[in-house]
């Protein structure tokens, strides 16, 4: 197929803002492409090589395209970039040069849409030492047999700015004029898209194989679906409202979306924008090879941070130092993760995506071989209000951000690529952020796991209530803790341990040790929130519920100059919750 076909149709869509008319001449263009070069058009057309996922990507800078516009034109430099200057278009300047070339070559060959495509293959795969020369004279070769309408369109391609704005929806559209017989078709074209990322691929199979390859469609593994995505509703009637009456509810984590590839020991990684992430989270890679009971699968699962010792979730924020190209081993033992799975869409052939949920739910649990790290996302069935209401609070205690709803109806399919009302979630204003530190008084203690066996894990710590002389609990904190801390802690606490729980402190936990209050620590918390486990403030903000510290951290400073009834009260709480600090005492309750 001759480039200048392709280069023409540009011409076209570049002069239209309708898309109705844009359409169209994509139209022209995909009937006027034969099926085997069909994908390579449809990349070259958004100005790419590979579907997104692939991640090669041309890049070439514009003053190397400067100097093969040199080369191919016979111009010098100073005049191509004083036009350059005045147009500020690198494929109009392009396509000025060619126009005026100096010597024209006799022996041209006319570019072809393959030699083009292949050309800039090598192009984008070319490192290391001599990539220069190599990449300049590869475009300079393609660039000696174009004419000045393809130069500038070539030009434009290699450098980046290709900005015909044809989007993936646009694509779609024209693939179901083009040979899916007509508009209505583009559900299901679109549908294949979802499940393969692959504009490329759907639209080779309808080209050849017509609307029939396109129903048989199958997802794949190595290529990333796109996500299902979810409404939002704030109150729990009008979530069981859209359910009939029942639903699945599931923590919300708080992390990073991961989708699994796995192949018998292969594994790939994707990430919510559908890059490739493997290389970022070798540890996933690893549980997801072991712990995964099928030669083949692609599941979906929350990345969260967590402490290693307390089995605590951690804020979003530490995974953010797992975003990194280097000094990844480093950072997979400082910040380590847990998975927690909440789909699978394919499992040994089985496409899954058009399964309702339940039966999806089913098959991850039968397929994951659960571990410390790696476990299905936390469920239960709702059927009233406030079961939803329960288990919302459960999952803030434990860390998350509130709950993902699902329906359980016989429709509730994997919506590759949308957002619906099969998933709602349902986050509300129960927390606010803590600027400042608190002083805690402790009051029991939980063992240690792994390093921390013959010191305590964890601590349970209280806020004090004068009103009623006694401490109530906030927070479990097992974090910023130094070894020479755990050590004196120990030691420290020795002493004020009693054989069971102190008559003043109010938990419904029940730690491993329980202490008489007497020590004091400084505490920063991320979050203040409300907690049905927690006893500080109970019943004061909402009935049924306490307040807790989210992610608290030892600030490492012993607070030996305060006794238990200098600790934060259970007010000073209640009004870093609703943030009147400053007004204490004036209109809390
Ligand atoms: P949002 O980003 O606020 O629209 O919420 C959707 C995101 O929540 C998803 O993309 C997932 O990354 C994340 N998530 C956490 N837990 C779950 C779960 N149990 N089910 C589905 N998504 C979840």
């Amino acid at each position: 197929m001759d480039y200048l076909i392709i280069a023409e149709a540009y011409k076209k869509i570049e002069a239209t803002t309708k898309r109705l008319e844009m359409t169209e001449y994509l139209v022209d263009l995909l009937k006027k492409t034969p099926p085997n070069v069909i994908s390579k058009v449809i990349y070259l057309t958004q100005g790419k090589l590979y579907p997104d996922f692939v991640g090669i990507e041309m890049g070439i800078a514009e003053k190397l395209a400067i100097r093969a516009l040199m080369w191919a034109s016979g111009s010098n430099e100073s005049s191509i970039q004083s036009e350059l200057l005045k147009s500020g278009d690198i494929g109009k300047t392009a396509e000025t040069f060619l126009t005026k070339r100096k010597q024209v070559t006799f022996f041209t060959k006319p570019l072809t849409v393959e030699r083009v495509y292949e050309t800039l293959d090598k192009l984008a795969k070319t490192s290391g030492s001599g990539a220069v020369d190599t990449k300049l004279s590869l475009i300079s070769g393609l660039l000696t047999d174009a004419t000045s309408i393809e130069a500038k369109w070539l030009i434009r391609t290699v450098t980046g700015n290709l900005r015909l704005g044809i989007a993936d929806m646009t694509v779609l559209d024209a693939l179901a004029i083009a040979y899916g017989g007509g508009k209505e078709t583009r559900e299901k074209i679109e549908r294949a898209y979802n499940i393969s990322s692959d504009l490329g691929r759907v639209a080779a199979v309808v080209a050849q194989q017509g609307i029939e390859g396109i129903e048989k469609f199958q997802v794949h593994v190595g290529e990333p679906i796109r996500p299902m995505l979810a409404e939002r509703l704030g109150v729990p009637e009008e979530i069981l409202g859209k359910y009939y009456g029942s639903c699945l509810a599931e923590y919300k984590y708080d992390g990073e979306r991961v989708q699994a590839h796995k192949k018998n020991d292969h594994v790939l990684l994707f990430s919510r924008r559908l890059e490739n992430i493997s290389k970022q989270y070798p540890d996933v890679v690893e549980l997801i090879r072991t712990q995964i009971d099928a030669q083949e699968a692609i599941l979906e699962a929350e990345c969260v941070a967590i402490d290693l010792e307390s089995g605590d979730m951690r804020p979003f924020q530490e995974l953010m130092h797992r975003r990194r190209k280097y000094g990844i081993e480093t950072a997979i033992t400082k910040y380590p993760i847990s998975l927690f799975s909440f789909d699978v869409l394919y499992v040994d052939g089985a496409d899954l995506t058009q399964q309702p949920f339940p039966k999806r739910r089913q098959i991850l649990e039968k397929i994951i071989k659960p571990n410390i790290r790696l476990k299905p996302a936390s469920q239960q069935l709702i059927k009233t209000s406030q079961q939803l209401e329960d288990f919302f609070e459960k999952a803030i205690e434990e860390g998350c951000e509130g709950l993902m709803c699902k329906s359980v109806n016989p429709d509730s399919v994997y919506q590759a690529g949308n957002r619906g009302w099969l998933w709602i979630k349902y986050k509300r204003d129960y927390k606010s952020e803590m600027t400042d530190t608190v002083d805690l008084v402790v009051v029991g203690a939980f063992h240690g796991r792994g390093k921390r066996v013959g010191a305590y894990g964890a601590l349970l710590l209280a806020t004090y209530n004068p009103e009623k002389d006694q401490f109530e609990t906030v927070t479990k904190c097992g974090t910023g803790f130094t070894d020479k801390d755990l050590c004196q802690l120990y030691e420290m606490l020795q002493k004020h341990i009693v054989p069971r729980k102190n008559s003043r402190v109010q938990s419904t936990l029940e730690a491993d040790v329980w202490f008489e209050p007497a020590v004091v620590l400084e505490i920063l918390g991320a979050e203040v929130t409300l907690s049905p486990i927690h006893m500080t403030a109970l019943d004061i903000v909402r009935r049924g519920s306490g307040m807790a510290i989210r992610f608290p951290r030892f600030t490492g400073k012993y607070r030996n100059d305060k006794s238990p009834q200098d600790a934060t009260t259970a007010k000073e709480i209640v009004a870093m919750y609703r943030g009147q600090l400053r007004k204490i005492g004036e209109t809390l309750p």
